[in-house]
């Protein structure tokens, strides 16, 4: 049964029960509700339908809507989907040069973005010339931007499996960014996946704090507590001791985060354990979790965190097992329905087990294709059809992954190759660092240079000494020539560091 089959059943037969309860202050202004419970869900998402249809939206018909986190924004995507159309939920902090290129690229027919950042509407129609209306609404409220509609007008709709629910503009860590084009088979495929992976409940409570634009958060947490028929405690935005008082007082049993947030969380409880009663999964995923973090956590929680290995054009892949060793350094195994291989990049030839290749994977969570771009779309698959994900891994004996990092990013320095990861992971390792990534940066002798960029934990150690403490660990080829202390490390919205921009700011032959 496909996603939302599921969501309207569940709409159906939970009737009262709490779906989403919009936790931060933000969200009550305008007296708009800031819980809505399965069966008012229902009704809001038909009204919105309804309002959407009357706004000339058809089946196939893209819907940008750059919203902050809100009740409005869910009500959107959802009936967006409801009517056939393509869902496309934009970063609210992305500039005007990133909306324009989403609205020209998409050819979106309308633009929903907040009343207090709307942009200016001639303007913007003026340079996208497939825009037929920008509708500024308040985030506070839940479906009051659709007051008045007849909630009964919204078309009947028979949506087929490989009807396109979701346009997301992969985060662009490299290149222009491009959309994915998800199917609702593809979104299905990925829930029933995780569902079985960490046994969803209807008793789950999900503490939502991850942003709304982006898979983790909206597949992934909202998606996946929906298809459960759980309930949603939703943060408007990430803060630490918000999360952590939820966390400790809600009765929350599942919490979703990428290492940048975990790291916060757990710098934020200044080693004070949280007696996280109910909580049954604590996950980590977007970016590598560092051995350390992992440890951590379990510190911090009592629970070991469960790492998984994702991306927007495949969903989640592979998960350490709910039962069962959760590896540090490790993304665990493919989930049930997920094929995953390694291979050579260069032919495509599986490689055997403890070999670095590429990870490529097929199966009904691959997405459809790169939004009108075909040459992307063939160039991302292998000619026997997997897909290849541009990360570098291998499998070991046991079936377990582990992720060595982008191919784009891989240093080739003296001829040999330098996962930027394995060396990250060494350096992370020394109590002094807190945060560090590695880049190739062009070099005379080598080709490239291993290049570290290390944000210190307190008084940074010298140089010296971070190269003699990989100099126990690594082979020699490995050990960066030069390591750069930083104040920071330049991050994406979902929090994962970015090589380009990196190399931008450190390296003066990269810019
Ligand atoms: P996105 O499409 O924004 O979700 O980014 C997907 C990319 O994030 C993957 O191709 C990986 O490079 C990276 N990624 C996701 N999960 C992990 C993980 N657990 N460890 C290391 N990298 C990860």
């Amino acid at each position: 049964m496909l996603f939302l089959d599921k969501l309207f059943e569940n709409c159906r037969s939970l009737g009262g029960k709490t779906a989403i309860d919009f936790h931060a202050e933000g969200f009550r202004a305008g007296g708009a509700a800031a819980t809505v419970s399965y069966g008012g869900l229902r009704a809001a998402v038909e009204r919105a339908a309804a309002w959407l249809h009357g706004l000339g939206i058809l089946p196939g018909d893209r819907v940008a809507a750059r919203l902050p986190k809100s009740p409005a924004g869910v009500c959107i995507h959802l009936a967006a989907c409801r009517l056939g159309a393509v869902s496309m939920p934009l970063n609210p902090g992305c500039s005007e040069p990133e909306l324009l290129h989403f609205l020209r690229d998409s050819a979106a027919k309308l633009l929903i973005a907040d009343e207090a950042e709307t942009p200016d509407a001639a303007r913007i129609r003026g340079q996208a010339p497939a825009l037929r209306r920008v509708v500024p609404i308040g985030p506070a409220s839940f479906d009051a931007f659709a007051g008045g509609v007849d909630a009964g007008a919204a078309p009947a709709c028979s949506i087929a499996p490989d009807t396109t629910a979701l346009m997301l503009y992969t985060s662009g860590t490299t290149g222009r960014p491009k959309a994915a084009e998800l199917s609702h088979a593809n979104l299905t495929a990925g829930i029933d996946a995780l569902d079985q992976a960490w046994q969803w409940r209807a008793d789950d409570v999900l503490l939502h704090a991850l942003p709304l634009f982006h898979v983790h958060g909206l597949l992934v947490a909202l998606h996946g507590a929906l298809n459960a028929g759980a309930s949603t405690v939703m943060l408007r935005r990430f803060e630490p001791s918000a999360a952590l008082a939820a966390l400790r007082g809600s009765g929350c049993t599942v919490f979703m985060a990428v290492p940048t947030i975990h790291a916060r969380l757990v710098s934020a409880a200044r080693s004070a354990k949280i007696d996280a009663g109910r909580l049954r999964l604590l996950t980590s995923g977007s970016a590598r979790l560092s051995e350390d973090l992992f440890r951590q956590l379990g510190d911090l929680f009592g629970r070991e965190p469960v790492e998984r290995y994702g991306l927007t054009e495949t969903g989640i892949l592979s998960s350490n097992p709910l039962d069962g060793e959760r590896r540090p350094g490790w993304v665990g195994l493919p989930l049930p329905g997920v094929e995953m291989r390694v291979a050579d990049p260069a032919d495509n030839a599986p490689l055997a087990d403890g070999k670095v290749g590429e990870i490529q994977t097929r199966g009904v969570h691959v997405f459809k294709g790169y939004w009108n771009d075909a040459q992307k779309t063939a160039a991302a698959f292998a000619p026997d059809g997997w897909f290849k994900t541009g990360d570098l891994g291998l499998r070991g004996a046991d079936g377990y992954f582990q992720i060595r990092g982008r191919s784009s990013d891989l240093v080739i320095s003296g001829g040999m190759n330098v996962y930027p990861l394995e060396v990250e992971r060494v350096l992370d390792g020394h109590p002094a660092v807190a945060q560090s990534a590695v880049i190739g940066c062009p070099d005379a002798e080598w080709g490239e240079a291993v290049t570290a960029v290390a944000v210190a934990a307190g008084e940074p150690p010298s140089e010296k000494e971070l190269t003699a403490y990989c100099r126990r660990r690594l082979a020699a080829y490995k050990i960066p020539k030069r390591i750069i202390f930083a104040e920071d490390l330049p991050r994406n919205a979902m929090g994962k560091v970015s090589k380009p921009a990196l190399r931008k700011i450190h390296c003066k032959d990269c810019r």
